[in-house]
């Protein structure tokens, strides 16, 4: 450990320890946000650098929105960092790929802890082998999904070149609310990122293919999305294929909400393929990745994602309840905290058990109080510094110039 790293460490123990830092909601209300479950996301990231974010996916109204830094750098973390989904966006995947029939229901990849492909090995982990759709979301496998986006990008009787493929996948994730700021009525917001055939051109000089770029397909290499964005791709599966305009003030003086807030935006992708991904999402919540928050009084739909990045994992995780006309769509994303089914998807579990009940039970409330105690400590203080999205930052700007 080298001595810039061991100051690191050492300080964001200090901060850790002394102080943390709750940025970001707006003061002047009134706002959309329930009390209850705000407080409880505050307790839940005490000590832990990342954020807390809860909509109700029919109104598009933020009830809960916590960001902590280990340090006051002022970010809100919820709205103003682009990270690597991870496997989080595998649902995403999984609606364009069916909804473009490249893959279907009952389509089948082998996975031996992973696969080998043109000397690239995706890894994976334990499950059994050739899982259909459904559980392959369950399961969060990487090889489906990597092979299923590369399977995609190479189809050259659907797709004439494989720009046009990269161009229709972001088509699908733009509709979905990814790539770009969604219009929160809060300052601060960043973009993230979708690759299209322009983005790629800049970045590989136009040598890719489905291989060299497969890592999206698990929600890696080149896309970002803010934990606002991934909320709201969770409210967009919920609703069955649509979302308001995620927005934390209410309308005052008797006026009524902007349309801007109240227009129903569409995703690309068809009711088929939604049905086949909440049920993937459920099954990750009765038998997958985060079978430990299966609940005995309502069902429901959630994804884990532990997002790679330079330092140790992210642990993410999506979800929405009950699995029928949910009324609470959320995202927990943790800096540094390892696997999604180990802090994420529980802490996200208290969330959505406060909200649909209005309480939690005993046992939870324990939980509550043992994470609210746990400390992670960030590899990064303020801001990640992403190359990737300062390359495209410059790309976009060049663009703008070019077409003025
Ligand atoms: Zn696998």
């Amino acid at each position: 450990m080298n001595i810039k790293r061991v100051l690191v460490v050492v300080s964001a123990l200090f901060f850790l320890l002394t102080n943390t830092h709750g940025q970001g909601l707006p003061e002047d209300g009134p706002l959309t946000i329930d009390e209850s479950l705000q407080n409880l996301a505050e307790r839940l990231l005490k000590g832990k650098q990342g954020s807390i974010v809860a909509i109700d996916p029919a109104t598009g109204e933020v009830k809960a929105m916590a960001s902590n830094s280990a340090i006051n750098d002022g970010i809100n973390r919820a709205i103003g960092v682009a990270y690597s989904p991870g496997s989080t966006f595998k649902t995403a995947q999984a609606l364009t790929l069916l909804s473009e029939s490249v893959l279907y229901t009952n389509s089948r990849y082998s996975c031996n802890k992973g696969f080998w492909r043109d000397k690239i090995h995706i890894a994976c982990h334990e499950h059994l082998n050739r899982l259909d759709m459904v559980n392959a979301l369950g399961q969060s496998c990487n090889s489906y999904f990597c092979q299923g986006f590369a399977t995609m990008m190479k189809d050259r009787v659907k797709y004439r070149t494989k720009n046009v493929a990269i161009n229709k996948w972001n088509s699908y994730m733009t509709s979905m609310g990814l790539g770009a700021m969604l219009g929160i009525d809060m300052e601060g917001e960043a973009s993230g990122l979708m690759p299209d055939s322009s983005l790629y051109e800049k970045l590989y000089n136009g040598r890719w293919n489905g291989t060299t770029v497969m890592w999206v397909g698990m929600g890696q290499g080149e896309v970002r999305a803010t934990p606002l964005q991934l909320c709201n791709l969770a409210a967009v599966i919920g609703n069955r294929g649509w979302y308001r305009v995620p927005h934390i003030h209410q309308p005052v003086n008797g006026l009524p909400l902007d349309t801007k807030y109240t227009a129903k935006h569409f995703s690309l992708a068809n009711a088929k393929a939604f049905d086949t991904v909440v049920e993937g999402m459920k099954t990750c919540v009765t038998s997958g990745t985060a079978s430990r928050q299966k609940s005995p009084f309502y069902e429901w739909c959630g994804k884990t994602g532990t997002a790679e990045n330079d330092g140790k994992d992210h642990s993410v995780f999506i979800g929405f309840a009950p699995k029928d006309n949910p009324k609470i769509a959320i995202c927990v994303y943790v800096e540094n905290a390892g696997f999604g089914a180990d802090l994420a998807a529980p802490v996200g579990a208290l969330v959505i058990e406060q909200y649909l009940t209005g309480t939690l039970t005993k046992r939870s409330e324990n939980h509550a109080m043992q994470w609210e105690k746990f400390q992670v400590v960030p590899d990064n203080l303020g801001m990640p510094n992403d190359s990737l999205l300062q390359t495209y930052s410059i790309n976009k700007k060049e663009m703008q110039q070019a077409s003025r």
